[in-house]
């Protein structure tokens, strides 16, 4: 099968991967990256499909590009078509909100909801004579990794976990002949999950029991989820804000790619939910912890509340994800300064950082590899896949592709 990386090769971010084979075009993922100005792939040719692996933007943020051009199907789980296209809206607000040019239209992200076609974990669907097989991706609620057969077996992975969290279980190995695996978190390890949830919960308590509130500036797709179980029946004063309100609903309506339906009910049965500005005001004053969106800092309504605890060293501001040079909560890391409304303030609230990473580290992607027992790997969707390649081409062939580079396996 010849392949070529239309983005997202050697970096994290828009990612996608054309595969052609007698004639048929499929393309893996077409994602944009939401940095100021937004990066996107190369432009993709016309395919015969699109495999969306999950809904996060750098993997399903140019879809209606590719929909309203060439009219093509994307196969999806439910759990990632529904959050994708909540995302895509959002890509449209965000770049008219930041004055960039518009990737497309309403109307494409219209076209793009008729154009999903359903599949779940363990489907087959034909295409081309060829497989298409889903499997869990273990990452978000319906990442998939798709499996494509014709005699010989290539699997590309999108982004994956191979340790089960409160939100979703692990990947399983799939034995295949090719391996198209991400290297996010190359080089890099997560500390014991179980140990470090437990870190968490202890700093938690120690703010609130203190007279303190504590801010968790989260994703809204997985990390809010993940925060709200983590945090549930705890005797906290929970509010959640931002457009992980709406996703945790879903999730809720698609059972099949969550760990536990009971128990994300519980969570969100154990938080209030802030509608409008009113909440809003009455969460900043009343909550223990307050979950909510932007991530890295740079929007939504996690700096209304920010401002209000800045200044008062009882408080918190507990990061939960990983921040990308150039975001404000990159900013808030390195400086203990933060842009807010144009206003570089600084924070006196106290400021930590822990790893509830969605991604396998090093060692569990080399140990996921070598379950899968390819012949063949190819690294993609890392800025340091040096290192994973060479811990791995002792037992494998391995490609580094870059973008744009054609290459046959
Ligand atoms: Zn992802």
């Amino acid at each position: 099968m010849k392949f070529r990386f239309l983005g997202g090769a050697s970096a994290v971010g828009s990612l996608g991967l054309i595969a052609e084979e007698n004639g048929l075009r499929l393309l893996f993922d077409y994602g944009m990256t939401p940095t100021s100005p937004p990066g996107y792939p190369q432009p993709a040719p016309e395919v015969d499909m699109l495999l969306l692996s999950h809904a996060h933007v750098d993997h399903s943020g140019m879809v209606p590009w590719v929909v309203s051009r060439y009219e093509v199907d994307v196969l999806a789980t439910p759990a990632t078509s529904l959050v994708a296209q909540i995302l895509m809206e959002d890509i449209l607000k965000i770049s008219e909100i930041e004055g960039y040019p518009h990737p497309y239209y309403k109307r494409d992200v219209k076209e793009t909801k008729y154009a999903f076609r359903d599949i779940a974990f363990g489907e087959s669907v034909y295409a081309g004579g060829m497989e298409i097989i889903a499997h869990s991706a273990g990452h978000i609620p319906g990442a998939t990794m798709f499996q494509v057969t014709n005699g010989k077996s290539y699997m590309f992975t999108g982004d994956i976990n191979t340790i089960n969290t409160r939100l979703v279980w692990k990947a399983k190995p799939v034995k295949t002949d090719v391996l198209i695996m991400e290297s996010t978190y190359a080089g890099r390890e997560h500390p014991d999950r179980r140990e470090h949830e437990l870190d968490f919960l202890n700093s938690v308590e120690e703010v609130v029991s203190g007279g303190g509130q504590v801010i968790l500036p989260s994703f809204a797709v997985g990390r809010t989820q993940e925060m709200m179980m983590t945090l549930a029946g705890r005797g906290y004063d929970i509010w959640v804000d931002g457009m992980g309100k709406g996703i945790s609903f879903i999730y809720l309506d698609n059972p099949d790619y969550i760990r536990s339906q009971a128990k994300l009910k519980k969570a969100i049965k154990g938080v209030s939910m802030v509608r409008g500005k009113r909440d809003r005001e009455r969460a900043s004053r009343e909550a223990d912890v307050i979950i909510t969106t932007s991530g890295m800092m740079d929007g939504g309504p996690v700096l209304t509340y920010v401002e209000r605890i800045k200044d008062d060293p009882k408080s918190a501001i507990f990061i939960t994800g990983y921040q990308v040079e150039g975001t404000n909560g990159r900013k808030l890391l390195d400086t203990g300064m933060l842009d807010i409304s144009g206003v570089e303030e600084k924070v006196s609230a106290q400021i930590r950082q822990y790893d509830f990473s969605a991604h396998a580290g090093h060692s569990e992607l080399l140990e996921f590899a070598r379950a899968c027992e390819p012949e063949t790997i190819v690294l993609m969707h890392g800025d340091q896949r040096e290192v994973l390649a060479k811990d791995l081409s002792e037992e494998f062939e391995v490609i580094t592709p870059v973008e744009g580079e054609e290459f046959e396996v």
